[in-house]
C-alpha cells in the first residue's frame, strides 16, 4: 500500500507499554463458545484474524479462579498451570502470524453460578446470582478481597507464561467482580471498597497494579471498562461517573479498553442500532484524559469511518469483534485495496446467539466461522475446481448465492438461475421489513462478488422445471429454491391445522413482504414460529396503524432473541407502540371477524374480535424441482450432481443456508465415502496418564 492512501494512518504502529502493535487493528476480546473445551479450534480462529491482518487478538473472557465458574459455558479458563498448554496453542499461532496475543481476565462474581466447582458465589454486597438458579452470592470480606488480588496476580503471571503479550483487567458489561464494585447498585458496602466512587474503584486500582508489579516489564497491561451503562442517572454514566474513573485511573493502564454496557447496549444488532461506530458519542471523552492508546468498538466496520475516528483523535486502536467474525481479513482487505470484497457484518448477533446457547461460534455472512480447525476452512481459500467443468445452481436466496459464489472461486463455469426478478430470496425480502435493512448485506456482498467473475451466468425471471434442466444439459445441479410460509397455522405447538372458515381473512409472513397486507383494522398476528418473524411484521403493522394483537403460545415475544439480546427491546417496542401482547395462547379457529384461542395450560377458550390474521408459523420446503429430477433419475437427464440446499433442504436461519451453500460448494466432486466418514475433527479430551 503507498504511504500516500487514505487509509495510511490504520496501519501504523503502536506502542502498548512494553509491546508494540503492527497496526491499529485490534481484535478485543469476545466469545466463541469454543475456549477450553475447544482450544485447538480456538486458537486456529484466532489465527486466522491475525493472519487476516489484525494486530492484536484477544481471547474471550478468562476465568481465573473455580470461583469464576460459566459453567456449562465455554469461556476461557486460566485456573492453574493445567490450563498453560491450551492457552499456548493460541498464542504460539496467533504470534506465528505476527500478531500480538492479548487475554481477558476474568472474576465473574455473581455472573459466575459455580455449576461446576460448587464453591461459593461472590460479590461486593450479599444479592442473588445472575442466573435463573436459586442460590446467592456472600458478600466478600476482606480475606476474600485478599485472595481474589492473588488469583488474579497468579493469573496474570500464568499469562505471562502461556505468552500473552497484553493482559487484562476487566470491569465491564455488568459481569465482573471489578464492575460489580465500581457499580453503586451493587455495591453498598461500608468500608474502604464501598461507598465514594473513589473507594468503589480501589479495587480495580489495585488489580490494575498488582498486574504491572507482576508481569509489566514484559506485558501490556489492558483496563476493559464500560463507561457508560445507558441507563441514565439510573448507572453510571460516562459523563459522571465513568467519566471520574477514567480521570483516576489515567495513567494507570497501558491502554483503555472502553465501550459502553451492558452486553446488548455493548454488541447492539443494527435493528436496534443501525448508524455504525453507535459508541462514539459515550466513549470520545476518553483520550482527552490519558496519554495512554485507547481501543473502542460499535461495529467499527467502514474503513472511512476507521479513518475518522483516528484522526479525529477519539480512538488509537479501531476495535472489533464482529467485524473480524464476519471478514477476518478486513485489515488485509483495506491494505490491499480490497475494500468492495470485505464481507460487512450484518449486525444479526447470530454469533453472539452461540455464546448464550454455549455453542462453537458462527456467523451470517461467514460461513468458515467456527470451522477454521475442524473443517480446515479459510475464510479466502477453496480449494480449485477437480474434473468437472460446470455448475448450475438453480434459486438465488443465500444458500444459492453462496453455493455460486464459492463454485465460481473454485473454477467452475457457473449458471445462476432465479425465477424472481432480483437476487437474494428470502435476504432481500426479509430485508425490506423494519429494522432488518442491513441484512440486505449478505446478498450484496455474493452479487458483487458474482459480478466481478467472467465464469458466471445469471439469469433473472427464470423459473427453471425438469425439462429446462434437461434442455440446458449442464451435469452438476444444486437446488436452492428456499421456503415458503405455510398458510394452515401448523407450528411448534401444533400439528394439526387451525379451522379456517373460507370466510376468514388470512396472511403469511411471504404476503406482507410481498406487499400484500391486511386493510385497516384488527389485526391479530399469531406467532407459532417463536423466533424473529413475527415480532418484525407486529411492528411494521403497529406501525402502520393497524390495531395489532401478538398472540403466541410461548410466554414471551420473540423467545428466541434472547439469545441475540434483542427480546427486552422488541417487547418493550411493540408495548410502546399499543400492541397488546397475549401470551400462553393457541390458536383454534379463525373465522370471519373473530378468532378462537385457549389458554396453553387450561384450555380455557375465549374468542378474539380481529378483520384478519398473520400466520407466522412453520414453513414448507420447496422441493418439487428436487423431487422430480430425482424421480426422472440422474441417469435419464444425466445428471453428475444433483443436491438439494439451504432452506429448501431445511428451513432454518439466513446463517444456516448460507453455511449449507457453502458446504456443498466445499464438497463438490469430494469424495462421497470421504464426507461421510468424516463428518469434522473434534476435540477429545487425552486419556493418557489415567
Ligand atoms: P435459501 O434461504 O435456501 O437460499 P430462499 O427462499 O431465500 O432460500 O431463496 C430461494 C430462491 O429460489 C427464491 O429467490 C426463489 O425465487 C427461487 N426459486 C424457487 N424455485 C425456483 C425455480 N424452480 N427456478 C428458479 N428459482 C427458483
Ligand atoms: Fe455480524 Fe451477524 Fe456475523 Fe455476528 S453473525 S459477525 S452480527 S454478520
Amino acid at each position: 500500500m503507498a504511504d500516500d492512501s487514505k487509509y495510511a494512518v490504520l496501519f501504523e504502529p503502536v506502542r502498548i507499554g512494553p509491546v508494540t502493535a503492527r497496526n491499529r487493528f485490534y481484535q478485543v476480546p469476545h466469545c466463541c463458545g469454543l475456549g477450553h473445551l475447544r482450544p485447538r479450534a480456538h486458537a486456529a480462529m484466532r489465527a486466522m484474524k491475525a493472519e487476516g491482518g489484525w494486530a492484536v487478538v484477544s481471547t474471550e473472557e478468562a476465568e481465573i479462579h473455580p470461583s469464576s465458574d460459566l459453567s456449562p459455558f465455554p469461556e476461557q479458563r486460566i485456573w492453574d498451570d493445567q490450563d498453560i498448554p491450551a492457552l499456548r496453542l493460541m498464542t504460539d499461532a496467533v504470534h506465528e502470524k505476527g500478531a500480538l496475543a492479548a487475554i481477558e481476565l476474568v472474576h465473574n462474581g455473581n455472573h459466575a453460578a459455580n455449576l461446576l466447582s460448587r464453591v461459593p458465589v461472590l460479590a461486593p454486597s450479599d444479592m442473588s446470582i445472575d442466573l435463573t438458579y436459586p442460590k446467592q452470592a456472600r458478600a466478600m470480606d476482606k480475606t476474600d478481597i485478599k485472595a481474589f488480588r492473588k488469583w488474579h496476580r497468579d493469573a496474570a503471571l500464568r499469562a505471562k507464561r502461556a505468552g500473552f503479550d497484553v493482559v487484562y483487567v476487566y470491569a465491564g458489561h455488568r459481569m465482573t467482580l471489578a464492575h460489580h464494585f465500581l457499580l453503586s447498585e451493587y455495591n453498598d458496602r461500608t468500608d474502604e471498597y464501598g461507598g465514594s466512587l473513589e473507594n468503589r474503584a480501589r479495587l480495580t486500582r489495585e488489580l490494575l497494579e498488582d498486574t504491572r508489579e507482576a508481569i509489566g516489564d514484559d506485558c501490556a497491561v489492558a483496563l476493559r471498562l464500560a463507561v457508560d451503562e445507558m441507563m441514565g442517572p439510573a448507572g453510571m454514566q460516562s459523563s459522571v461517573e465513568g467519566r471520574e474513573v477514567v480521570e483516576m485511573l489515567a495513567d494507570i493502564p497501558d491502554l483503555w479498553d472502553v465501550n459502553v454496557s451492558n452486553w446488548s447496549n455493548d454488541s447492539a444488532t443494527t435493528r436496534f442500532q443501525p448508524e455504525d461506530g453507535y459508541q462514539t458519542d459515550y466513549i470520545s471523552f476518553v483520550k482527552t484524559l490519558t496519554s495512554k492508546p485507547v481501543v473502542a468498538v460499535g461495529r467499527l466496520g467502514s474503513p472511512d469511518l476507521m479513518v475518522s475516528l483516528v484522526k479525529n483523535g477519539i480512538v488509537d486502536f479501531i476495535g472489533a469483534a464482529r467485524p473480524s467474525i464476519s471478514d477476518p481479513f478486513l485489515p488485509n482487505k483495506i491494505r490491499d485495496g480490497r475494500v468492495e470484497g470485505i464481507r460487512e457484518c450484518i449486525g444479526c448477533n447470530i454469533c453472539v446467539s452461540c455464546d448464550s446457547l454455549g455453542i462453537p461460534i458462527r456467523c451470517t455472512q461467514n460461513p468458515t466461522m467456527g470451522e477454521e480447525w475442524r473443517r480446515n476452512w479459510h475464510p479466502e481459500k477453496i480449494e480449485s475446481k477437480g474434473q468437472e467443468h460446470d455448475a448450475l445452481v438453480v434459486g438465488a436466496g443465500p444458500a444459492g448465492l453462496e453455493c455460486a459464489m464459492q463454485l465460481a472461486k473454485r473454477g467452475y463455469e457457473v449458471t445462476l438461475a432465479e425465477a424472481g426478478d432480483e437476487l437474494g430470496g428470502r435476504v432481500t425480502r426479509e430485508s425490506s421489513l423494519p429494522g432488518l435493512g442491513a441484512w440486505k448485506r449478505v446478498a450484496d456482498h455474493r452479487t458483487y462478488d458474482l459480478a466481478q467473475r467472467g465464469n458466471v451466468q445469471v439469469f433473472l425471471n427464470s423459473r427453471l422445471d425438469a425439462s429446462h434442466i434437461g434442455e440446458l444439459g449442464i451435469r452438476n445441479v444444486f437446488i436452492a429454491t428456499g421456503s415458503t410460509w405455510r398458510r394452515d397455522g401448523i407450528g411448534r405447538t401444533s400439528r394439526a391445522p387451525v379451522q379456517i372458515d373460507d370466510t376468514a381473512s388470512v396472511f403469511t409472513p411471504d404476503d406482507i413482504m410481498q406487499g400484500r397486507l391486511p386493510p385497516a383494522g384488527r389485526v391479530v398476528i399469531y406467532d407459532d414460529d417463536q423466533a424473529y418473524l413475527a415480532g418484525v411484521i407486529a411492528e411494521q403493522l403497529a406501525v402502520l396503524g393497524r390495531k395489532v394483537s401478538f398472540v403466541t403460545p410461548a410466554s414471551i415475544v420473540s423467545p428466541w432473541t434472547v439469545a441475540t439480546l434483542e427480546q427486552t427491546r422488541i417487547q418493550t417496542s411493540l408495548l410502546e407502540k399499543g400492541v397488546s401482547i397475549l401470551p400462553h395462547k393457541q390458536l383454534k379457529r379463525i373465522a370471519a371477524g373473530a378468532c378462537d384461542i385457549t389458554c396453553t395450560f387450561t384450555g380455557q377458550h375465549e374468542t378474539l374480535a380481529c378483520d384478519a390474521i398473520v400466520l407466522v408459523t412453520e414453513r414448507l420446503r420447496v422441493s418439487r424441482l428436487f423431487d422430480e429430477l430425482r424421480e426422472a433419475g440422474p441417469d435419464c437427464l444425466e445428471l453428475a450432481t444433483l443436491e438439494l440446499i439451504g432452506d429448501a433442504a431445511a428451513p432454518g436461519l439466513i446463517a444456516d443456508a448460507v453455511y449449507s451453500g457453502h458446504m456443498a460448494a466445499r464438497n463438490f466432486e469430494k469424495d462421497k465415502a470421504e464426507i461421510e466418514s468424516a463428518i469434522f475433527r473434534r476435540e477429545i479430551t487425552a486419556l493418557s496418564g489415567i
